[in-house]
């Protein structure tokens, strides 16, 4: 695939996705040398620190109808940052199409867990999928006292169990060697 060309897929592809930014897959971003955090907060990215660094936290304000609002400042993990679905489409290990319907089947998943965290009692909070699903988690239920909820709650680590396997077989990059 030439260049242009996966530029182009990706592009179609990543505004159709959106999971990398809107708190599916990730939490936090963190900020790089030559990322300046007090800009990025003027841009309205959620910009927070810990320990002497700068992150951002997820799902990331910029992002507005699946696509990123602050593109040509974003950060520098953003501008680095290729999941393996784009990777396996530039090397031509899986066509556009073919990760254009993990992506929607991906996305479905992700709704349906969003649905069940709701249905466990935890609205819409604007934090990351895996800090709303580990709040719900953490407390506990007495199956015999709610028999509702305790169905709900293992609905809920079934559908996340599922979407966090996709995400890190189809979606997470490799871990660096060495
Ligand atoms: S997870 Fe991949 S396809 Fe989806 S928005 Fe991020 S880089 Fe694009
Ligand atoms: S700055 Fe843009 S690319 Fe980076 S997480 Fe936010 S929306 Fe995504």
């Amino acid at each position: 695939m030439s260049a242009e060309n996966f530029t182009e897929a990706a592009s179609r592809l990543c505004t159709a996705c959106g999971m990398c930014c809107d708190g599916t897959m990730f939490q936090i971003v963190r900020m790089q040398p030559g990322d300046c955090a007090a800009e990025l907060g003027k841009l309205g990215l959620k910009i927070r620190s810990r320990n002497g660094e700068f992150h951002m936290e997820q799902p990331c304000a910029a992002l507005k109808e699946l696509r990123c609002t602050v593109y040509e400042k974003r950060p520098t993990r953003c501008r680095l940052f290729h999941c393996q679905q784009l990777r396996l489409m530039e090397t031509g290990e899986t066509t556009e199409p073919e990760a254009m319907k993990l992506i929607l089947e991906t996305r479905a998943q992700a709704a349906l867990v969003r649905d069940l965290i709701e249905q466990n009692g935890l609205r819409e909070d604007g934090q990351a999928l895996l800090d709303r699903f580990e709040r719900v988690m953490s407390t506990p239920v007495d199956a015999a006292l709610e028999p509702e909820l305790a169905v709900a709650r293992e609905a809920l680590d079934n559908a996340m169990r599922k979407l966090r396997r996709v995400i890190n077989r189809e979606f997470r990059p490799p871990p660096l060697a060495g």
